[in-house]
């Protein structure tokens, strides 16, 4: 890897951290209802406004060691993970598809789908707001680049929706109608071919993470585990390597 390389990784990263904090504010003050942009950031025990010097991405919360300036309130580390992995985001795509559409493509899904994610995680509910942006973001790409036909895009959608709405019905209370809605945008942006490879790693990591945590917290079956992070967690998969499984499975497991 040459030096520019590096450079590149790191300024990528840089810009990531700092987009992960504004996915911060935005997991933190949408579902809560209040405005992204105003008031500046606060600590929500003492609600004292922070300075400049405590919201670096990452270097605050270390120097900080992970606690409020004022009031010594643990910060959660949660917030210094959602920053990793929004510099994750931008260096995992750019060492997939370089400066190509692809990173333009897939850097607003992928950051929508972190935010679903932990979002999910926290009141067990996907905004349709977010999903709204996908689908809309993912129809202006079909219209003016398309990636797949409009047949594939749109069997995706129908399969996406449709289908979970099945097991949803189903599983009675399994999956929620924010993760139908999720699938349906989805399956329109990556076709129903992939949508399939999709939804079955999605329950795939869904059984073996639900099974961990009961194994885990000795809790009897009907612990309600989000589903939009495995979701998420799958696109990322189909989206890195569908290709690859999809070869692996053609050439090796179906003949
Ligand atoms: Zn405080």
């Amino acid at each position: 890897m040459s030096l520019e390389h590096i450079l590149l990784y790191c300024g990528l990263g840089l810009l990531g951290l700092v987009l992960g904090s504004f996915y911060n504010v935005v997991i933190y003050r949408y579902p809560a209802g209040l405005s992204i942009i105003r008031p500046r950031s606060y600590c929500p025990r003492c609600r004292r406004t922070l300075r400049s010097a405590d919201l670096i991405p990452i270097f605050s919360y270390l120097f900080l060691r992970g606690r409020c300036r004022y009031c010594r309130e643990k910060i959660p580390f949660r917030y210094a993970t959602v920053e990793l992995a929004g510099a994750a985001i931008l260096i995992a795509l750019f060492w997939r598809f370089g400066f190509s559409a692809g990173f333009f493509k897939y850097m607003p899904i992928l950051s929508l789908l972190l935010i679903i994610s932990i979002i999910d995680l926290d009141i067990q509910k996907i905004p349709n707001l977010f999903v709204a942006l996908i689908l809309g973001w993912a129809l202006l790409w079909q219209l003016f680049s398309p990636a797949l036909p409009w047949l594939d895009a749109l069997l995706g959608l129908l399969v996406g929706g449709g289908a979970t709405f099945l097991v949803a019905l189903i599983s009675r209370g399994g999956m929620g109608g924010g993760d139908i809605k999720l699938l349906a945008a989805l399956g329109f942006l990556a076709g129903w071919r992939d949508l399939l490879l999709l939804l079955f790693v999605a329950v795939l990591l869904g059984a073996i993470v639900g099974i961990a945590v009961i194994i885990i917290q000795k809790k009897n079956g009907k612990t309600a585990l989000p589903f939009g992070p495995f979701i998420a967690a799958a696109y990322l998969i189909a989206l890195f390597w569908g290709e690859q499984i999809w070869s692996f499975y053609f050439t090796t497991i179906l003949p």
